[in-house]
């Protein structure tokens, strides 16, 4: 799930709503998606800390990993 549709906190919301959280949570749902497709996991059985790797290698601002 990436963009309007995340469900979150009331705190976070404010933040996230806008454009650039739909873009940050597509890039991390995309690369999600092509790892699952890859190794045959299923989404939530795939491993957060190389997710994450592979987003800051591609570009993304993860400042607190
Ligand atoms: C009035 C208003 C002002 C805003 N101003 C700002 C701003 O100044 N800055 C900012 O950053 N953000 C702003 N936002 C927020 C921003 O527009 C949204 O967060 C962002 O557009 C959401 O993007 P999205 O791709 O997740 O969803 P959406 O842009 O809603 O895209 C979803 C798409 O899916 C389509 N769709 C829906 N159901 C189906 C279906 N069954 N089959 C096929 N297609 C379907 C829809 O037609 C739509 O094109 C504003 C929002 C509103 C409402």
């Amino acid at each position: 799930m990436a963009g309007r549709c995340v469900s979150s906190d009331r705190y976070i919301r404010g933040s996230i709503r806008v454009m650039p959280g739909c873009y940050i949570t597509g890039q991390a749902a995309g690369i999600a998606a092509a790892m699952a497709a890859k190794s045959g996991a299923s989404a939530h059985d795939l491993p957060v800390r190389e997710l994450q790797k592979r987003l800051k290698k591609s570009g993304a601002y993860l400042p607190n990993c």
